[in-house]
């Protein structure tokens, strides 16, 4: 499996994790765009969004439970947050299995660059 988030979740590769279970693995971005830059995955490699199937529900369903439940345990519940999802290239995708951002410790833009 030549994936790079596969190969962090197999603990393959290192990284700074804040949550491990069955399903998913929480881990620090290597470059972080905020003060608290964290992507959620599954465990499962699914490529992008347009993969995902009725069955992926409760397992995207988990991503955000686990989200929120991190947001609370690192403190920035109240403040605030954005969770993001980007999907291929004009979404600006650029591994290839599926990942939350989960941003916070600055005020976000918006509308998204
Ligand atoms: P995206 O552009 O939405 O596909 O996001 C991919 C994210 O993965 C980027 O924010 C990268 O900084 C991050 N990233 C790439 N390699 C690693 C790594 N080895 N450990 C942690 N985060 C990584
Ligand atoms: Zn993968």
């Amino acid at each position: 499996m030549s994936c790079l988030f596969c190969k962090i979740a197999a603990g393959e590769i290192p990284a700074q994790v804040v949550h491990a279970d069955a399903d998913l693995i929480a881990f620090r971005d290597i470059s972080p765009v905020a003060p608290t830059h964290i992507l959620l995955i599954p465990r499962e490699h699914i490529p992008t969004v347009n993969h995902l199937e009725a069955h992926h529900a409760e397992l995207v369903g988990k991503l955000y439970l686990r989200a929120g439940e991190l947001a609370e345990r690192l403190g920035f519940a109240d403040n605030g947050y954005r969770l993001v999802m980007n999907a291929n290239r004009d979404g600006g995708q650029t591994v290839f299995h599926i990942h939350l951002h989960l941003l916070a410790g600055r005020a976000m833009q918006w509308p998204p660059g």
